[in-house]
């Protein structure tokens, strides 16, 4: 898939009537991508974090036809019938039709932040929404280097009946998200790891650096995310055990990796008593990335920001071993 200034046909008009469904206002349907388009495509693509290039490629489409498909999705829950192909066809202009006929909203079938809000998408749509600032993740190549067998023992913080800080999103769930990533990333790597929990459920605080310890880990990273009653704090910090040197440098290192990508504030590192840190006999770090009560986090950490996430931490960690 490789649509671009100059392209003419029925798949572009396909396009321009996605984009334009999902507010990115590509202009008229006429199958002709030109200027217009193309600034479209460009918002898309600022909105979701990839290279800003302009062409509508195959990152493009996957992330365009994931809007789609959450709108779609939702349309079913409110009774709709209609396919979750990510192509706005007949069915789903009809459902959004009368959709915005019944709920009072401006019948103009964009699915703009008035009508997100109906469907019950938390989401705001940074496109034209200038009060919406989120920090873009810029594409970086993945950190590089290598581990050698060293164990990570990586705790996905809460979990159950424990959903930790809730906002837009469920700490638990973002915590899960980013984990199962960042163990991805190492066991590529050449890291072996060990997780405390890989799927929802409840574990008592206790249990999770008894497995790392039972495991002779190397190191002991825990990944949670921050919360507040203040929906305006946002940023990153790390939390090591006070006193421990090796902490404080993996925690140092995470940190650096955390803010050199991820472009959110800086709050720095806490050494303090907590059992993750305290209980586990490795280096060990609880990693706090991002405010699950900011919606500007949230949906960072939605589009991108939880990939990004995974990396910096693996940047922390290789460098850690590494350096
Ligand atoms: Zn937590």
């Amino acid at each position: 898939m490789k649509l671009e200034r100059g392209t003419m046909g029925t798949a572009v008009a396909q396009l321009q009537g996605d984009l334009n469904f999902c507010a990115y206002d590509a202009g008229p349907v006429d199958g002709d991508f030109g200027r217009k388009t193309e600034e479209s495509v460009l918002a898309l693509q600022a909105y979701h974090g990839l290279e800003k290039d302009g062409i509508y490629g195959d990152h493009s489409d996957a992330a365009l036809m994931g809007e789609v498909q959450i709108i779609q999705e939702a349309l079913t829950k409110h009774g709709y019938h209609l396919a979750i192909d990510g192509a706005v066809g007949s069915e789903t202009l009809a459902a959004i039709t009368d959709f915005q006929k019944k709920n009072g909203l401006t019948v103009d079938r964009i699915v703009g932040n008035e009508t997100l809000k109906s469907l019950g998408i938390e989401i705001p749509r940074a496109v034209n929404q200038s009060e919406t600032v989120v920090p873009s993740p810029t594409v970086k190549p993945l950190p590089a280097g290598n581990g050698n067998g060293q164990l990570v023992c990586i705790n996905p913080g809460h979990g159950g009946s424990d959903p930790g800080a809730c906002g837009n999103l469920q700490e638990k769930d973002m915590n899960l998200v980013v984990s199962l990533r960042l163990g991805q990333l190492l066991k590529e790597r050449g890291f072996e790891v060990v997780y405390t929990r890989v799927d929802d459920r409840w574990m008592a605080l206790s249990d999770r650096p008894a497995i790392a310890n039972a495991n002779n880990a190397d190191i002991f990273v825990s990944i949670h995310h921050n919360g507040s009653a203040s929906p305006e704090s946002s940023g990153t910090l790390v939390i090591c055990y006070p006193g421990s040197s090796k902490g404080l440098r993996l925690a140092q290192l995470v940190l650096n990796g955390l803010c050199n990508r991820m472009g959110l504030s800086n709050r720095g590192i806490i050494q303090r008593d907590d059992s993750d840190v305290t209980f586990s006999n490795m280096p060990a770090i609880i990693t706090e990335g991002m405010f699950a009560t900011s919606p500007s986090d949230c949906h960072f950490f939605s589009n991108g920001g939880a990939e990004l996430e995974a990396q910096c931490i693996l940047e922390g960690i290789l460098a850690y071993f590494n350096s």
